[in-house]
């Protein structure tokens, strides 16, 4: 989930305000949490997240300040939170950016880490890129929030191997007109993941095609929509999403987001 709110004042505030009992600061980072964490530990956990994005897609950090805020439980995140960012009642954490700093919030709970490497990956792709569609922002978060040893056998995976089965196949028109995050429901979400899963994976072609596309906005052009874009290589990506989704080795439903 993103939001583009400024929060920059409102960070410093809390910053002094809040009971943080854990607060670290390497270079270029912050990590301030109000219950016990180990900092070195989260941080190499986004870190598998950077080089992960680096090595498949050459997406690259800046270097630009990121701060983690963690709060002791939903109250008190809601609570520090909702004036300025009322949807985080219905989120488990936040990322916002402003200028060159960008924000990360959540609370302690059992999904703290998927939480933390969905909300990190955001923050990476915002810093690389002066902007990105709205389907491959999320779906790349939703891919890279799980560990890739999970990402087989996650419950969406099941799902979209049975859609596929029935032909359903990846929508890029239809996930090109999401007007915006808010908006999106679940089905959204999965359908983003599974248009980056299939492109992230079926192929070092259809990868590479990805990865042109992100190089091409990063180098300061505009693409246009990645439907066209890929159209235009004829590669027939959508009805090859069908075969590949149906044929995916789904080890077991697990539990995910
Ligand atoms: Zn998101």
């Amino acid at each position: 989930m993103t939001f583009w709110i400024t929060v920059f004042l409102w960070t410093y505030s809390r910053l002094e305000s809040a009971e943080w009992i854990v607060s670290h600061q390497p270079e270029g980072r912050e990590l301030h949490s109000a219950f016990p964490v180990k900092p070195e530990v989260i941080w190499a956990e986004l870190d598998s997240v950077a080089t992960e994005l680096q090595e498949t897609l050459q997406v690259k950090g800046t270097g630009q300040p990121i701060r983690v805020l963690l709060f002791v439980d939903e109250q008190s995140y809601v609570e520090q939170l909702s004036e300025e960012f009322p949807q985080c009642r219905h989120r488990k954490a936040i990322f916002a950016r402003k200028g060159e700093v960008s924000v990360i919030c959540a609370y302690q709970s059992r999904t703290l880490s998927t939480d933390l490497r969905h909300e990190f990956t955001h923050a990476i792709l915002h810093q690389h890129l002066a902007f990105l569609p709205l389907w491959l922002d999320e779906g790349l978060a939703e891919m890279l929030e799980e560990k890739s040893s999970s990402r087989v056998s996650s419950s969406r995976a099941a799902a979209t191997r049975w859609k596929a089965r029935l032909g359903w196949r990846v929508n890029f028109k239809s996930l090109e007109s999401l007007p915006a995050a808010e908006a999106m429901n679940d089905g959204d979400y999965r359908d983003s993941w599974a248009a980056v899963y299939f492109l992230m994976s079926e192929s070092a072609e259809a990868r590479g095609l990805l990865a042109e596309y992100i190089s091409s906005i990063h180098g300061g052009k505009d693409p246009g929509r990645f439907s066209e874009f890929s159209d235009v290589r004829s590669m027939e990506l959508s009805k090859r999403s069908t075969a590949y989704f149906r044929r995916i080795p789904v080890r077991a439903v697990g539990a995910s987001r």
